[in-house]
């Protein structure tokens, strides 16, 4: 039976999403062994019960951390996918900041920005003080480093998962460049 496939997007540029599409034609390998129920444009509104979840991007915010509690608690594997939700990466300058600093220069200081108002509506996620990775939010499985990945090395891991192996990521596989 077809495994369940969903990939998410939470504090991230969406540069890996778009490594994961480099994968070309090795695309129909992964539908022939799962279904993508979910992903940035496959976008219900509920997370279905899957057995493999990839999670882009850093917790940002209070929905950000709701969601990953969530959808770990709907998977069976939680991945972290690329360097914003294995180390929180870019989006982690802010924690140069205080919150207050960070707002206050998007929207009131910047010079491309000239409404003048921090947003503040309830369809928003709030700051939360301190931008994290993932696995300080819930539990991960395994960890997909790279910024973005590569192509080849997302591949790989989901082939392993995908046919019950355990992913080896050594020194030769992480090699950047
Ligand atoms: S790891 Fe790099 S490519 Fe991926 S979301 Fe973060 S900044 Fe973008």
């Amino acid at each position: 039976m077809k495994k369940k496939l969903a990939t998410v997007w939470l504090g991230g540029c969406s540069g890996c999403h778009m490594s994961l599409l480099d994968i070309d034609e090795r695309i129909l390998d992964v539908a022939a062994l799962a279904d993508i129920v979910k992903c940035p444009i496959v976008d219900g509104k509920e997370f279905p019960d899957v057995d493999i979840a990839l999670i882009e991007g850093a917790i940002v915010n209070d929905e950000h951390i709701s969601e990953a509690k969530h959808i770990r608690e709907h998977s069976k594997i939680v991945v972290s996918f690329g360097d914003c939700a294995v180390t929180a990466n870019i989006p982690s300058y802010r924690n140069l900041f205080t919150k207050e600093e960070a707002l206050n220069r998007a929207y009131l200081e910047a010079e491309s920005n000239d409404r003048g108002l921090i947003p503040d509506s309830p369809q928003l996620g709030k700051l939360i003080p301190r931008v994290s990775p993932l696995h300080e939010v819930i539990k991960v499985d395994y960890y997909i480093p790279g910024c973005p990945p590569s192509a080849d090395l997302i591949f790989y891991v989901l082939a392993e998962l995908l046919n019950g192996r355990t992913p080896v990521l050594d020194k030769e596989r992480l090699k950047y460049g």
